[in-house]
């Protein structure tokens, strides 16, 4: 195709280093999300260096980066302050020690104070981590084995929810009652009977299986609004019904805040739609671009771990460059008028997309709060899973990106995955956006 011939053109030391990165890395890339499988076709570029809120790869291009390392640098490349803070502090202490310190205490007492359901919380070491944790604290805590989840969201790798993510819904039966279809091979399928797969958004197919079987659910994970399904947010009130029913039934949930937590507010979903869940997981944007994650909780819900009785391990758990990444991007986090400012920043793109589609007559939305959001390309509202595979324009979304990409502008080659904004984009960053997107959208629907 013409992007594949201008892209080798303007991408061959990134060629190059593929092709020996496939010798010796499976895939050529580091993470399945990296490579060709993933939309990165013919290949990825690869990064020369990130600053602020851009990216130079190897070939000498530059790039706005709305990729953002897929959420984790939410103050840009290379903060300063954040970069500073992790440097003196192994300089100072070490970085590891399998024992307590006070620094730890330090970040908690910031995560804590930052996000509304979290009374207690342990750092580890990623977003997949954090999830099997909290879902089998869920069950050692209730005594009970049923955990509820959604199709189309994404809560990491581990066994125990590494299903229905992006299922073809002929393999997973009717919407209103899916069944459980692992995302990979390798998942042992004895575990889909610990699982109840529902559609996100639909009240109705929720509150009649907690009926029929709400006294066996242990939990109720969900993304507290989806990124891993492009961007859909709640419908109004389906969080608290979530929140009310669960109680009902003593079913805890949890929210997976892996991508949400920081970005809209300091207090992440959870503050921003004021519903607060029993746990909590965050990663990508608790250590502004530091390998972090964290499980949090009420005091009820972290009992099991504070009183000795769950084991909740991990040698390299709060180790030093974690705590130091979390405690300073957590007062970087705290500057009054930040979350405004970039919401604002955020919007203008997003209203500078919707002009730039309906002025084409583009069948696209904008979707998203502020700091993360999708262009779906599509010709009616999608609220989950199901709607986006039906209605969600893929190919369309494959030239966008790849217009994009040419014109020095950034983000996943997949209409499921979103944009992200960091809190050191600038104005000029959207304005120059916006006039690689004029021009895209207009050579994308050729
Ligand atoms: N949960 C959500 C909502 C995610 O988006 C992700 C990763 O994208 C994970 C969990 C897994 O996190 P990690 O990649 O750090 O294991």
């Amino acid at each position: 195709t013409a992007f594949e011939i201008e892209y080798e053109r303007r991408a061959a030391l990134s060629r190059k280093l593929f092709t020996r990165a496939s010798q010796v890395i499976p895939g050529g890339a580091g993470s399945s999300a990296r490579t060709v499988g993933f939309g990165w076709h013919p290949y990825p570029p690869f990064i020369a260096e990130g600053r602020g809120s851009r990216l130079r790869d190897v070939d000498g291009n530059e790039y706005i980066d709305y990729l953002l390392g897929l959420g984790p640098m939410i103050l840009g490349h290379r903060h300063p302050v954040v970069t500073r803070a992790v440097a003196d502090a192994i300089d100072e202490y070490g970085t590891c020690f399998g024992l307590p310190y006070e620094l730890e205490i330090e970040a908690a007492e910031k995560v804590v104070d930052a996000v509304p359901g979290i009374d207690q919380v342990r750092f580890t070491n990623s977003g997949s981590e954090a999830v099997g944790t909290a879902v089998r604290l869920a069950r050692a805590t209730t005594g009970r084995r049923l955990v509820i989840r959604f199709e189309g969201h994404y809560h990491g790798w581990q066994d125990v929810v590494y299903w229905s993510n992006h299922v073809d819904p002929e393999l997973a039966g009717p919407a209103d009652q899916p069944r459980p279809v692992p995302s990979g091979p390798g998942v042992p399928l004895e575990l889909s009977d610990t699982l109840i797969v529902l559609s996100w958004n639909d009240p109705e197919s929720f509150v009649r299986v907690m009926r029929e079987r709400g006294d066996e659910v242990a939990a109720v994970i969900t993304e507290a609004a989806v990124f891993n399904t492009g961007c859909i947010l709640p419908e109004p009130g389906y969080l608290q019904l979530l929140r009310d029913v669960t109680r009902e039934y003593g079913a805890l949930l949890i929210f997976d805040e892996v991508i949400t937590g920081f970005r809209f507010a300091r207090g992440g979903a959870q503050e921003y739609f004021g519903v607060t869940p029993d746990l909590t997981t965050l990663a990508k944007g608790l250590g502004g671009g530091f390998p972090v994650a964290a499980i949090g909780g009420t005091l009820d819900a972290m009992r099991l771990i504070a009183e000795g009785r769950y084991s909740h391990s991990g040698t390299y758990n709060a180790n030093v460059i974690q705590c130091a990444a979390v405690s300073a991007t957590m007062d970087v986090l705290a500057e009054p008028g930040l979350y405004e400012r970039q919401r604002a920043l955020g919007d203008r793109l997003a209203d500078g997309l919707r002009a730039l589609t309906a002025e084409r007559g583009i069948d696209a939305y904008v979707e998203g709060l502020g700091t993360v959001f999708q262009l779906w390309f599509a010709n009616r509202p999608i609220k989950n899973w199901r709607d986006a595979s039906a209605y969600a324009d893929e190919a369309m979304f494959t030239r966008w990106f790849q217009e994009m990409l040419l014109r020095g502008v950034l983000f996943h080659p997949l209409q499921f995955e979103n944009l992200f904004v960091s809190l050191v984009h600038t104005d000029s960053d959207i304005d120059e956006t916006l006039t690689a997107a004029a021009d895209a959208l207009t050579a994308a629907v050729r």
